[in-house]
């Protein structure tokens, strides 16, 4: 009998692959001033990239510090206008439904959806870091009653079947395989909920992985899969596409602001621009229905 209850006790942690716990130490430590200091702007914490027009103005303001100032609110801008895309894509949502947001970060795209739609939102890192700090965020807003991250593989979260109306991954995609996310998705939307994807992916018409999209993997320790793997896998599990939306032109302006901001480049910029530029790499959206 004692035999079998410790077997049955086994499952609170899930399990992590050595990869995974590098990822894990990677998120525990970073502290990069391009991700805290345009979060300290609002505290919205955004751990991806932007889209849209930027204002370049900021870069001809004379004095140094509120040059800086200027560059930091506009790339945070940019930031948070991918948040409030792709939390416009999560379908009509009210305050008594639940959202999933997988590879959490800091927690800045759960409280985007939260303030838009009034709903409950569970995000998962693999970082307990990032869970700790976006915790006491949501505390600090008051709204750690429906807000809440959790130290958890997104992969086996142990969250409960079909209690989300829908479910995304910002720029978190390339951390995992495929068809072991989606079927975690799958299983955690109910009938007909939407799941997003904000991604890079490499571009299957340009052949394999290019040097850019390679050195990019090194720089995250990230897998970005090619765009063709997001349909098969979504095929596979039970998601079915109904929106996908080529954000790459988009993408350029945050990169060219970024690349000029002394303050807060990571040394990835250029990369990132050649790869968009020669046609190796995508910036997608993708908003799929659990059917
Ligand atoms: N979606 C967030 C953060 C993107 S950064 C945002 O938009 O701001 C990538 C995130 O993926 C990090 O938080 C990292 O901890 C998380 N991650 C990577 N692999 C993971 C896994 N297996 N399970 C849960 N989170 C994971």
């Amino acid at each position: 009998m004692t035999t079998a209850h410790a077997g049955t006790a086994s499952a609170q942690v899930p399990t992590q692959s050595v990869y995974q716990s590098r990822v894990a130490d990677y998120w525990n430590a970073e502290e990069n001033p391009v991700n805290l200091e345009l979060g300290m702007i609002d505290d919205l914490y955004h751990h991806h990239y932007g889209l849209g027009e930027a204002d370049r103005s900021v870069l001809e303001e004379q004095d140094p510090e509120r040059r800086r100032t200027r560059i930091t609110a506009e790339l945070h801008r940019l930031e948070h206008a991918q948040a409030e895309l792709l939390a416009s894509h999560l379908g009509d949502l009210a305050p008594e439904d639940r959202v999933f947001d997988a590879g959490c970060g800091r927690g800045g795209g759960s409280v985007t959806a939260h303030l838009r739609y009034g709903c409950h939102a569970d995000g998962v890192t693999i970082s307990a870091k990032q869970a700790a700090f976006a915790n006491e965020q949501a505390r600090k807003r008051g709204i750690d009653g429906k807000v809440r991250y959790h130290h958890r593989n997104m992969l086996d979260t142990g969250l409960a079947t079909g209690a989300y109306a829908a479910s995304w991954n910002n720029e978190s995609t390339m951390y995992v395989e495929l068809d072991l996310l989606f079927a975690e998705h799958a299983r955690l939307l109910r009938r007909g909920g939407r799941y997003v994807t904000v991604t890079g992916c490499y571009n299957d018409t340009y052949g394999q992985a290019s040097r850019e999209v390679s050195l990019i993997n090194a720089h995250y320790i990230c897998d970005i899969h090619p765009r063709s793997e997001y349909f098969r896998a979504m095929a596979r599990n039970r998601l079915v596409p109904v929106h996908v939306e080529d954000l790459t032109q988009a993408a350029i302006p945050y990169w060219e602001l970024r690349r000029q901001a002394d303050h807060l480049v990571t040394g990835i910029e250029d990369t990132f621009l050649n790869a968009y530029r020669n046609g190796s790499f995508q910036y997608l959206l993708i908003a799929a229905d659990r059917v």
